[in-house]
């Protein structure tokens, strides 16, 4: 669906809570994590969805408010489990000017990112389709991501293992990022997703970018075939369930790693089609 399709004629009003820098300071990508006070109970969420947020204008063309959808980085209930909150993870954005090299900033995550606590954030949503926790316990979840696409991973993992205590299948999460600070929810800022570690069902496998200056994609296809022989025993059991969240760029690298490891791209995408009719494969995508 296009964003021009989403309707924005009730948004609601949240109060921000707290903005906090999850990425160091100095450090040219500025990623935080938001937690929004939600007006009333009606607006209910699960992991894998994702909220329109309006950034109020002017904005060109007399727009009065720029929408732009970001993942929901809190179980259902919210990071306190009192139902009256919601997180995201913005990155702060810019784009370039191809022809005078001049940037611009992106007007929702500098919306976003700029907010002081109290301020009011408009929201709309949620949208999309949940990470269904799989009915099993000993279902295996592989989890493939990078940047923000971190988001809903934080609030599936954590409504996983809060729900269900020990999961019993094998959890594990390929994430991707330009360095080590930028391992969000993993780095010295907030360990959130290094707290489950000590599970004995979950494993967390880094993938860094072999050029950051130069905007490389992380390497995710590597770290999967560093692992290639569980991943493969993974993917092929009816049991497994797998779920892809962030930049398409990644998205691509691990699609590369698949099809290497299925022997071609028509074995992997025919191999991913039948994981998908079973309901056992989720994205989450954008560019
Ligand atoms: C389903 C979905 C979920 C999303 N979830 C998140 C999320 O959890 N966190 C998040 O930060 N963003 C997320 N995004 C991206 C987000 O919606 C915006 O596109 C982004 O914040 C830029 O919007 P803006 O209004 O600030 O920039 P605009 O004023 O619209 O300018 C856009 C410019 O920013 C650049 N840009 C857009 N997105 C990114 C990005 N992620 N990283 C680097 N550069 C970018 C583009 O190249 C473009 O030049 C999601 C997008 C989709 C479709």
């Amino acid at each position: 669906m296009r964003l021009s399709e989403y309707d924005v004629n009730n948004p609601y009003l949240t109060t921000l809570v707290s903005s906090e820098r999850i990425t160091p300071l100095g450090w040219e990508a500025e990623v935080r994590h938001l937690v929004l006070r939600l007006p009333d109970i009606a607006f209910q969420y699960v992991e894998g969805q994702s909220i329109g947020v309006l950034a109020p204008g002017p904005h060109e063309f007399g727009a009065t408010h720029h929408l732009r959808l970001y993942s929901i980085a809190s179980p259902r209930g919210g990071d306190d489990g009192r139902g009256d909150t919601i997180s995201i993870c913005v990155r702060r954005c810019f784009s370039i000017d191809d022809i005078s090299g001049e940037r611009y900033p992106g007007r929702a995550s500098h919306f976003l990112c700029d907010a002081n606590p109290g301020d009011i954030v408009p929201i709309t949503g949620p949208y999309g389709v949940q990470f269904e926790v799989p009915p099993r316990e000993d279902a295996n979840l592989l989890m493939v991501g990078a940047g923000t696409g971190i988001a809903p991973f934080r609030a599936f993992v954590k409504h996983i293992y809060q729900r269900h205590g020990a999961w019993k299948g094998k959890v594990r999460l390929f994430y991707g990022a330009k360095s080590g600070v930028e391992m969000l929810y993993m780095n010295d800022f907030r360990k959130d997703l290094a707290l489950y570690y000590e599970q004995s069902s979950f494993r967390a496998f880094e993938a860094i970018s072999p050029r950051p200056h130069y905007d490389a994609p992380p390497e995710i296809d590597r770290a999967v075939l560093d692992n290639a022989h569980e991943i493969w025993e993974m993917i092929q059991d009816p049991n497994t369930y797998v779920y892809v969240a962030g930049l398409m760029e990644a998205d691509k690298k691990f699609e590369l790693a698949m099809e290497k490891l299925a022997g071609s791209k028509d074995a992997w995408l025919d191999l991913k089609a039948s994981i998908a009719a079973d309901q056992r494969y989720a994205e989450l995508l954008y560019d």
